[in-house]
């Protein structure tokens, strides 16, 4: 398992709609575990593997002592409930925004070895799960704030550290070969 660096807000990878993955091999295993190992390198509750650089459809979640990870997922939402609450993204780091979800979900997907699996859950849960989904699918959360909140958001990132240094991407040899 290797702890892969972060992608962060700019790079196009994170507006690239991920590919679903048709091939359940060891090259997925490798980046679940990758993803894995990476979130728990950064305390986070949820990583996609877009924000290491690989445009496919898997995440890795770690809520409440729920380790798990998705391949594939499609969410359904039982009822009409939300939550709202703040919300974060390590490819946008140290920025926290009020963001609305949905409170309860059901993600269906696939484990790295291709079994069905469903996952219930809400409050964090679903809003990790949404926020990963969303990550496969090109959305960053500020996308989810309403005109007013995103345009703050945007500044906030305009004038974050780490946004625009001017320093090249950071170029590295991806352990997935041609799935990265
Ligand atoms: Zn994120």
């Amino acid at each position: 398992m290797t702890v892969q660096p972060i992608r962060l807000f700019g790079d196009p990878v994170l507006r690239t709609p991920a590919d679903p993955v048709v091939d359940f091999d060891k090259e997925l295993r490798q980046l679940v575990d990758d993803l894995t190992e990476t979130m728990r390198d950064q305390s986070c509750a949820g990583l996609a593997a877009p924000q290491i650089g690989v445009g496919l459809r898997v995440c890795a979640f770690e809520v409440e002592d729920v380790l798990g990870h998705l391949v594939n997922p499609v969410l359904d939402f039982p009822d009409e409930e939300e939550q709202d609450g703040p919300e974060g993204c390590l490819s946008i780091p140290g920025l926290y925004f009020d963001t609305k979800r949905r409170r309860n979900v059901v993600a269906k997907g696939f484990t790295a070895h291709g079994d069905p699996v469903q996952l219930v859950g809400s409050g964090l849960l679903a809003r990790c799960v949404q926020h990963e989904t969303d990550h496969l699918d090109g959305v960053l959360f500020v996308d989810r704030l309403d005109r007013e909140a995103r345009k703050e958001a945007m500044k906030a990132i305009r004038g974050a550290e780490w946004y625009d240094t001017g320093l090249p991407p950071v170029v590295k040899v991806s352990p997935h070969g041609p799935l990265g």
